[in-house]
């Protein structure tokens, strides 16, 4: 490879670098992707240029299919379904890589193949292969095409490491005998089937650390492939992407407590967990406008939004109704937790698009001290995030599951529809504690009668 080539990816990685690192922060985000957009393309037309290159119109023909994919989906698909928009592309560029897998050893033939090159070419192929089909499994629970909870059976997790088992035992045996063509080609299906198998049992509110995971094995795959073709810019960037996909995973399963072999394995959300407080009492319903008495000579007010918050589309009507306090003098502050909603980041995405400003949200450990300090928290949608059980109940599903503590607060109130439960599927005793009072009704239509009652206070 010539020294241009070799400086572009040189320089298109230390965009990509510089890119993540935009990304780890709400105000450098918008930079970040500038960055990682300029450092694609770069990666693009410097392998575009290259000499080895021989024939333009697929590949001109596959940009404009692929641009004119991906524009539709930018255009169409809402803010909401970010995580079916991230599942598709995910399979997209996995399908790519195992693609790419199958030609190179088709095009080569077995004898050509060393050690080294057929290792990363399994590789490729078992790791593009399940990242295809679990991606799309995933984005299918997602937009419920089928039942988001888990679906499990007798035997499911032997069943699916024996498939594991026999894959990866093709997968060692095609390194020391490259030319087993059909075992190659089984690899490959069995790949994609144990995809489908993984995902199965996993309950739709865990995708958000299955996509990550998948994020990280498209990453791997594209390592792979790489290393397959030579290709250093794919393998920086497929390592990064493979890397920050893991820590990711592991980042959203400490902000639940839980391991990712419960995420993968544990079928949770499967049925109602055990170890839940009893007899707690009644709830109390409240009116909108004894409420927005409360919130209008109040003096510092905390919004604590959650996955219900995202359904309602109820961001616009938070910020109208901060705006409304804001007015009149209250101190309004959004409590974020780091798993509310149901993907990474998700109430950050929705708040920033009705230009909630960065400087009003507040993360875990920043707002907890204040509650007791905040004569009312508002809690939009949300209910596991909340939930006094996780630090008070050890037997409770969600126990050690760091939460925002909303109790603490002179009142509380809670914006849901009904006594539905959350992600976890237990009953949340804050609900029920004298402090607290039930506001019935859509998050939306409930903010913007609190609105407008406020305004006439
Ligand atoms: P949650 O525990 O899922 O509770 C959401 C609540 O919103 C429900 O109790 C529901 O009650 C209410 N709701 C739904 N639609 C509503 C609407 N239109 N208007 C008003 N209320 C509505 O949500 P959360 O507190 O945000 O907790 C997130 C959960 O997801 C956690 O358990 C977390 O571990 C899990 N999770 C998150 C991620 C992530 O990356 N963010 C990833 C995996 C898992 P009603 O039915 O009564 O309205």
């Amino acid at each position: 490879m010539g020294l241009p080539i070799e400086l572009t990816y040189l320089a298109a990685s230390i965009l990509f670098i510089l890119g993540l690192k935009g990304l780890s922060h709400p105000e450098t985000a918008r930079r970040g992707m500038i960055f990682a957009e300029i450092g694609m393309f770069l990666a693009i037309v410097g392998t575009l240029l290259h000499r080895e290159i021989v024939s333009y119109e697929w590949i001109i023909a596959g940009l404009i299919i692929g641009s004119l994919i991906g524009g539709a989906i930018s255009i169409w698909v809402p803010m909401t379904a970010m995580p079916q928009r991230t599942a598709l592309s995910h399979a997209f560029g996995a399908l790519a890589a195992s693609l790419v897998g199958v030609s190179e050893y088709y095009r080569h033939g077995a004898g050509e193949l060393g050690t080294f090159k057929m290792t990363a070419l399994s590789l490729e192929v078992l790791l593009g292969g399940i990242t295809v089909t679990g991606s799309l499994m995933a984005f299918i629970k997602l937009q419920d095409w089928i039942r988001g909870t888990p679906i499990t059976y007798r035997g499911q997790n032997v069943f699916n490491m024996s498939l594991l088992a026999i894959t990866v035992g093709m997968f060692a045996y095609l390194i020391f005998d490259p030319s087993a063509h059909s075992l190659f080609y089984a690899m490959a299906g069995l790949a994609f089937v144990f995809g489908v198998l993984l995902v199965l049992p996993i309950g739709a509110a865990d995708m958000p650390v299955v996509m990550s995971l998948m994020n990280s094995y498209a990453g791997l795959a594209a390592a792979a492939t790489g290393f397959a073709i030579s290709n250093n810019v794919l393998i920086i960037a497929g390592t990064l992407d493979g890397f920050s996909g893991f820590i990711l995973s592991i980042l959203m399963c400490r902000a639940m407590n839980r391991s990712i072999t419960n995420v993968l394995f544990g079928a949770f959300g499967a049925e109602t967990a055990s170890g839940e407080s009893a007899s707690l009492g009644d709830m109390r319903e409240v009116k909108a406008d004894d409420i927005a008495v409360q919130l209008a000579y109040a003096g510092q007010v905390v919004f604590v939004p959650g996955y219900g918050m995202a359904t309602a589309q109820a961001q616009h009507a938070v910020r109208e109704l901060a705006n409304i306090l804001e007015a009149r003098g209250v101190t309004v502050k959004y409590a974020i937790h780091p798993v509310a909603g149901r993907m990474p980041g998700h109430m950050n995405v929705l708040l920033a698009e009705a230009n909630v400003p960065y400087s009003s949200l507040y993360d875990l450990e920043q707002i907890n001290g204040e509650f007791p300090a905040t004569d009312v928290a508002v809690v939009i949608g949300a209910n596991d995030v909340v939930n006094p059980d996780a630090r008070d109940n050890p037997k409770s599903a969600i126990a050690g599951m760091p939460i925002l503590e909303v109790d603490k607060a002179h009142s509380v109130v809670v914006l849901k529809r009904g006594k539905g439960k959350g992600f976890a599927g237990i009953e949340n005793p804050l609900f029920f504690k004298p402090n607290c009072g039930m506001l019935y009704g859509d998050a939306k239509a409930s903010l913007i009668k609190l609105a407008g009652a406020v305004q006439n206070a």
